[in-house]
């Protein structure tokens, strides 16, 4: 069992909290995914994780036991770094074998472990090369190949694929999915990067300024956002939001008025929903009357976003739809999919 439990952990410099008071507890064999814009504490919380970085307050439990004063190298995790921290002057095999050495391990052990790990990440050809003279992916594998060798108790990576490119980048995703099924290792892993967290996340601690504002399994963070924050932050394409008064279910907003809306809430709200729970329609009998400010098409589906009043909103329409910039155009909005925030506490509205 190796759980991590971080309780009332802290980080200050100076009179600057980079983290507050954060709880959190990490189950076994979890794959936990810090997400959240940059310089909201993730890659501090992890690095108080490694050891890396002081506890100001607060304690870090692995395993049951208190680690806020056990060295790095004692702690029995394995890191991967977005830059690699690969030895120059190593060969790939050497690079891998690294911690194993460390250990004092017998040579032919090494030799079979590094062997082993190599085929898994698809290194097996390029163990006798230089850093230098592979590519951003396959520098990453190696990294990562360093990081399973020795079956550490606790995996963590701080944003790993953000130097690969786009097609790169969803292999390794695949890669680092199957891996974690295989091995099991409990693992935390840091991204701004929302689509990387729902892909493979058992949780995703959603971050904002410090604190954890939502914790939930990828589903639940998508589907039940519980404030403007979260909801603004997480699906692909995003959501897009109204501002208007809510009374009687009937939300009045600049130049659109949106009736049936399930919720007794009066006062100043914020309409949230998603691109594919909005259809273009013909201006007559339209929820919301807009005009067409670009039309994205993806293959699958066409992307297009309107301009109503001082807003753009998003719907997602069928490949073959044919509209010009500039073209009026009116929206429906599936009340069953709206998202009701409360405009001066940014909380979600539930009734
Ligand atoms: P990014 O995605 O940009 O890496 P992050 O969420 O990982 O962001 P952190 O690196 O954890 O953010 O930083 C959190 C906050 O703490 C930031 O405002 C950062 O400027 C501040 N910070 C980080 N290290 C120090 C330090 N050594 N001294 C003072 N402030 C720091």
């Amino acid at each position: 069992m190796v759980e991590v439990v971080l309780r009332a952990v802290e980080k200050r410099w100076g009179d600057f909290t980079a983290v507050k008071s954060l709880d959190l507890q990490i189950a076994d064999g979890e794959f936990m995914v810090l997400l959240g814009p940059s310089g909201c504490g993730k890659t501090t919380t992890m690095r108080m994780i490694a050891g890396l970085e002081e506890v100001t307050a607060g304690d870090i439990m692995i395993d049951g036991q208190r680690v806020n004063e056990l060295e790095p190298r004692d702690r029995d995790i394995a890191m991967v770094f977005q830059n690699y921290g690969l030895y120059p002057h190593k060969t790939v095999g050497e690079n891998i074998a690294y911690p194993l050495r460390l250990r004092k391990l017998p040579a032919s052990e090494i030799t079979a472990r590094v062997d082993e790990v190599a085929r898994k990440v698809q290194l097996e050809h390029l163990l006798d090369r230089r850093p230098r003279a592979l590519s951003g992916g396959q520098r990453q594998r190696v990294a990562l190949a360093r990081a399973i060798v020795r079956t550490p108790r606790l995996f963590l990576m701080d944003e790993p694929l953000s130097n690969l490119d786009a097609k790169l980048r969803v292999s390794m995703r695949a890669e680092l999915r199957h891996m974690h099924f295989e091995m099991g290792t409990t693992t935390v892993y840091v991204t701004h990067d929302q689509i990387e967290a729902m892909t493979l996340a058992s949780r995703v601690a959603v971050m904002n300024r410090g604190e954890i504002v939502q914790l939930g399994t990828p589903q639940d963070i998508y589907s039940n956002p519980g404030c403007l924050f979260v909801a603004s932050f997480i699906g692909s394409p995003l959501m897009s939001f109204m501002r208007g008064e809510l009374a009687n279910g009937m939300l009045v907003g600049n130049g659109f008025t949106l009736q049936g809306i399930a919720s007794t809430f009066t006062g100043k709200v914020i309409v949230g929903v998603r691109p594919e729970n909005v259809t273009v329609v013909a201006t007559e009998n339209a929820d919301v009357r807009a005009s067409v400010y670009a039309v994205e098409y993806t293959g699958q589906s066409a992307m297009v976003t309107v301009l109503s009043g001082q807003e753009h909103l998003a719907a997602m329409a069928s490949p073959d739809t044919h509209l010009t910039i500039g073209q009026p155009v009116g929206l429906n909005i599936d009340r069953g999919a709206i998202y009701l925030f409360d405009a001066a506490t940014e909380k979600r509205i539930r009734a």
